[in-house]
């Protein structure tokens, strides 16, 4: 992976957050997770879409952070506690 460098110093990125889940948390399942940086030198925020930790749900194949639960299948458990 090429490193990142900030577009107005050239000065390496440095991570702030990674996976950090952006979007409305009532779209879950829309939710894009990104990996924040931003520059030591000029506090630039660039923002990168998140490609180390996503994991495939084995339940319903949903792609989501390793760091968190599914949101299809906590709102799938969710509807079916509401109906029973
Ligand atoms: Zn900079
Ligand atoms: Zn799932």
């Amino acid at each position: 992976m090429a490193e990142k460098v900030c577009r107005y110093c050239n000065k390496p990125l440095k991570l702030r957050e990674s996976g950090y889940p952006m979007g409305s948390a009532l779209l879950k399942a829309d939710r894009v997770h990104v990996d924040i940086y931003e520059c030591p030198d000029c506090h630039k925020i660039e923002l990168f879409a998140a490609e180390s930790d996503l994991v495939t749900c084995p339940k319903c194949g949903n792609l989501h952070s390793a760091k968190e639960a599914c949101a299809i299948c906590a709102m799938n458990k969710a509807f079916d506690e509401a109906n029973n």
